[in-house]
């Protein structure tokens, strides 16, 4: 039975999961780690092609359930307390993170992973469909605010594949999607802390132009350089918000 507190839906369709397999692209020498593997559905695929698999499960019974398998490795814990670099320390490469996601705490699990992010090959997560469209908004679409900048800046981020409430048991009452993320092989040197103040600063007015929000922001900051805040915050993209808060750092 679905534990609703730990944002229980199972995958049972056979076609998506193999569709989602095939996204993810498994390969023999991965260091694969997977967040909520629940009954498996992912997870004996992912075992078939990969071993050892690491696989991260809060729920007691289930995590039991699987050490009995004998062939995973199994962290008992919650994933937002889980340490990501000692685990790829452990497997002496970076991780490939995959995993249908618990979307009650998806984007504070995606902000905990943003702090291992060069320990990282890719990740592949199911999330909301919502969400995934926040993620990889680009600007000027409605979707673009305050994860797509948070997540961009660090990610190359793409929504690979819709899943219908169908696909899982129970359905959930949202549709969702598979998302790419792979970290970028240069990114800017910049304190996300600033970078995280200046654009809930930017996007707290969304319909407004920048001088009402962000303009103020700056000015409180004593900021003398230029940028155009004749502007709305969704049609800033990612690079000026960086170079922004790269040029405040200084
Ligand atoms: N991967 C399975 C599948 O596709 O059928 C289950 C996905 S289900 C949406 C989410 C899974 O994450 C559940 O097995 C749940 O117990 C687990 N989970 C929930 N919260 C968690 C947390 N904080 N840390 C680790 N796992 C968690």
């Amino acid at each position: 039975v679905a534990r609703k507190r730990f944002g229980q839906h199972f995958l049972t369709d056979r076609v998506m999961i193999e569709s989602i397999i095939d996204a993810i692209a498994p390969e023999a020498g991965d260091a694969m780690v997977e967040i909520g593997p629940g009954l498996g559905a992912m997870t004996l695929p992912l075992v078939a092609r990969i071993q050892p698999l690491t696989v991260i499960e809060l729920d007691r019974d289930l995590a039991a359930r699987l050490r009995k398998r004998g062939d995973l490795e199994v962290i008992e814990s919650d994933v937002l307390k889980v340490d990501f670099a000692a685990i790829a320390a452990a497997k002496g490469q970076k991780l490939r993170v995959v995993g249908n996601l618990p979307y009650n705490i998806s984007t504070p699990i995606l902000f905990h992973l943003l702090g291992f992010v060069d320990h990282v090959v890719d990740h592949h997560f199911m999330l909301q469909k919502e969400v995934v469209d926040r993620m990889a908004a680009a600007p000027g679409n409605k979707d673009y605010g305050r994860l797509s900048v948070m997540l961009q800046w660090r990610y190359q981020i793409e929504s690979v594949l819709d899943v219908p409430p169908e696909c899982f048991d129970p359905p959930p009452r949202v549709d969702s999607a598979i998302v790419r993320m792979i970290p970028l092989a240069e990114p800017p040197a910049l304190d996300a802390g600033l970078l995280e103040q200046m654009v809930a600063a930017a996007f707290s007015q969304r319909r407004k132009l920048l001088r009402h929000s962000l303009g103020v922001w700056l000015a409180q900051r004593g900021f003398q350089g230029h940028f155009d805040l004749q502007r709305r915050a969704e049609e800033v993209p990612v690079h000026e918000y960086v170079a922004l808060a790269q040029q405040l750092q200084k």
